[in-house]
């Protein structure tokens, strides 16, 4: 059984045409299905249109979120409800096409156990794409572990990958690309042209796109957090070096390149005494950071979504008071 997870945020326009690509898509599956419908937060008539395709079809199933949590938190709720032996991932508005399911499908039966779309040819803006370029080559270089580049959150996954996702990993910040090349397995890319949104507005603002960018680096890598150490050597050793200079030749009243002590007013003095200081400052600032950051993601047990209620005519049972205790 495939469990299709699809976050919704206000998409309305295109919920319709979404049904139906994916009615025409899972013929050439042969496999039974279910969607899995995140409601998150919509203000639109997202809820109701989803509502009644659950009525009328028992595959369809509606988890509802109190709020908007964001699309990363919908995604978490999606695949801690899925039951299927496979679980795919797959945006509301038509930009990771349905029909590929069926490539992933076919690289899953090779043997993969996690299959993610690599997109070519995204049909977005040119500073969109150059932004999202440059986020996922620094990503790729500063995480401790290979995440894949141009890798989005399009993908299949296999039930065992699922089953670490939800219960080995507990953080909160959930990016979940990233927590799906942490956890490994056999994985593998598939080229995918990432289309334009068939209808409606994108939700991601750029200040969420922003988030989700700093989510990702400071989740999987503690170069940030480095960096106020890296910084504050690079200026302290330096300053010492001046300094070291200014007593050499004082105590032996020598002159370097016809320039003596002497002549030297208390100001440089002062100025090397301070640059090292504040760099000796940054080295102790970025070593409390480490813990700081480490201690502080850990402490702050908040869940990542809430759910109000899950919507299903099929015979599945609500999962969320299960999941509620994994989480
Ligand atoms: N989405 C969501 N919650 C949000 C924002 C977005 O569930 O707060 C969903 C949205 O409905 C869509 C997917 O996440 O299915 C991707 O969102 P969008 O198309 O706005 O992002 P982009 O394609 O620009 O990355
Ligand atoms: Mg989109």
């Amino acid at each position: 059984m495939i469990s299709l997870v699809i976050p919704v945020h206000n998409e309305a326009p295109v919920l319709p045409l979404l049904l139906d690509r994916i009615g025409s898509a899972s013929r050439a599956w042969n496999d039974e299905y279910e969607i899995i419908f995140i409601d998150d937060g919509s203000t639109d008539a997202s809820l109701s249109i989803l509502l009644s395709a659950s009525d009328r079809d028992p595959r369809i199933h509606i988890v509802k979120l109190s709020r908007n949590f964001g699309h990363q938190p919908a995604i978490t709720a999606g695949i801690q409800q899925a039951s299927g032996d496979v679980v795919v991932i797959l945006d509301a508005d038509l930009q990771d096409p349905p029909e590929e399911i069926t490539r992933l499908l076919e690289k899953w039966r090779e043997g993969y156990q996690v299959v993610y779309g690599v997109r070519t040819g995204r049909e977005e803006s040119l500073p969109k794409r150059t932004a999202y370029s440059i986020f996922y080559r620094i990503l790729h270089w500063i995480s401790d572990f290979d995440i894949p580049l141009d890798s989005g959150d399009f993908c299949l996954m296999d039930r065992k990958v699922v089953d670490a996702l939800n219960v080995l990993l507990p953080e909160r910040v959930r990016f979940v690309r990233g927590l799906r090349a942490y956890v490994g397995f056999k994985q593998t890319g598939l080229i995918y042209k990432r289309g334009a949104r068939a209808a409606g507005t994108p939700s991601y603002t750029f200040k969420s796109l922003l988030k989700l960018a700093i989510d990702g680096l400071f989740g999987f890598s503690m170069v940030p957090l480095r960096l106020a150490s890296y910084l504050g050597f690079f200026i302290a050793i330096p300053s010492f070096l001046v300094g070291l200079y200014f007593i050499i030749i004082r105590i032996f009243n020598v002159s370097v390149f016809g320039h003596r002590a002497a002549e030297t007013p208390g100001l440089a003095a002062l100025a090397v005494g301070l640059f090292f200081l504040s760099g000796l400052i940054l080295i102790i600032l970025g070593i409390i950071g480490e813990y700081l950051g480490r201690i502080y993601i850990e402490v702050k047990r908040r869940p990542p979504y809430v759910v109000d209620f899950v919507h299903s005519t099929g015979t599945r049972k609500a999962q969320s008071a299960l999941q509620m205790e994994r989480v």
